[in-house]
């Protein structure tokens, strides 16, 4: 049986794409092996992982004059790859402040020989809220200037992107990336871990224009220098090989369902339900700003905390599972990616509306 799944990450899954996985594992492309089990090198994998960068750049629109690199290590590794890659020694980088992701990107690049300036930063809201887009100044000499699209713990998204003019800009779109169309152009480097919309941990996607491969500090180590995995087609070493086979199951999965057009169609859709669910209770509450609410996380506080315990738990009781708030805030979390449909968002409105009629 299947629940509907709120987890922030690792997230749901499109059956469709779990199903394929399930009746190719082990004996794949008559191989009489499962995908796990071939030579990354073999013609079979590497085909599949060109098809799964295609069907990618595809989707994306990625224009020709950018690399993607299928890497390791999560989101959290580019936290110190990115600063290596991009920035010479001694150099400043621009920040934009708005939650916990956005703090231990700004933790690990202060690790590094570089001036950390952080340009907004959204303390006062208590990380409710997003800076406005003529809120801050971007240092016309820093190396770079990063930002966290969508705040998966605090449930803050950027309803615009940056302006930096000819400072490259870097994204953090490990819980957005292919939740509505994007243009690739704006942004000099994207990156995002894969388990939230794009399938399995232990890949991470970096999305990087040409013109910023190739400058990494000396003593960069290799799986984390992008021009040796770039010049490797991201086969420096072994890479997440199952990971890449299902995120392309998952890409197929978006395409056939319209592409991100449609994806953010029904990813409106349903935050907009949940949202307006939320705000007309007298029980829920969303504690973010309306401008800036994610739809992919929704953060929310019952009137009465400390039934908090009793909610996730008869949730999950009733099918709806990981409904709990990060562990840093408590309360409530929802998380709404791409396999979430809005039957599951539908049932999990039904339950709330349930619980706070027999609680209030
Ligand atoms: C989940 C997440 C990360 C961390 O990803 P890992 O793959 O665990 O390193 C970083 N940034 C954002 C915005 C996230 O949602």
């Amino acid at each position: 049986m299947r629940v509907y799944n709120f987890s922030a990450g690792p997230a749901m899954l499109p059956l469709a794409a779990l199903e394929q996985a399930r009746a190719e594992l082990t004996d794949w492309q008559g191989s009489g092996m499962s995908v796990m089990e071939v030579s990354h090198r073999g013609k079979a994998f590497v085909a599949c992982a060109a098809e799964t960068e295609a069907l990618l750049r595809e989707l994306l629109g990625v224009p020709s004059n950018y690399k993607v690199l299928f890497l390791q290590g999560g989101a959290t590794t580019q936290f110190s790859a990115i600063p290596w890659n991009l920035s010479a020694a001694g150099a400043s980088i621009n920040v934009l402040h708005t939650g916990q992701w956005s703090a231990k990107a700004i933790k690990a690049a202060r690790q590094q020989d570089l001036t950390v300036d952080v340009i907004a930063d959204e303390a006062a809201t208590g990380y409710s809220t997003t800076p406005a887009a003529d809120g801050f100044r971007v240092d016309p000499t820093a190396a770079y200037l990063h930002y966290t699209p969508n705040e998966t713990i605090g449930g803050v998204e950027f309803g615009y992107v940056p302006e930096s003019g000819d400072v490259p800009l870097v994204a953090d779109m490990s819980s957005t990336i292919l939740s509505r169309p994007i243009d690739v152009s704006k942004f000099g480097l994207i990156y995002a871990g894969a388990q939230k919309n794009m399938g399995p941990s232990g890949l991470c996607v970096v999305i990087v224009r040409d013109d910023l491969v190739g400058r990494a500090r000396p003593g960069t180590p290799g799986p984390l220098d992008y021009a040796a995995m770039a010049e490797s087609d991201s086969m420096l070493n072994t890479p997440p090989t199952f990971g890449v086979y299902l995120l392309g199951l998952i890409l197929a999965w978006v395409k056939e369902s319209g592409g991100l057009t449609a994806m953010g169609e029904r990813n409106r859709a349903k935050a907009e339900l949940l949202y307006r669910a939320i705000d007309t209770s007298e029980y829920y509450r969303n504690p973010v700003a309306l401008d800036s609410r994610s739809w992919m996380n929704v953060p929310f506080i019952g009137a009465r905390p400390e039934l908090d315990k009793t909610f996730v738990s008869e949730a999950a009781e009733a099918g709806l599972t990981n409904l709990a708030g990060h562990r840093s805030v408590g309360g409530m979390r929802a998380s709404i990616y791409n396999a979430m449909p809005i039957e599951g968002v539908q049932a999990l409105i039904d339950f709330m509306t349930d619980f706070a009629r027999r609680n209030a």
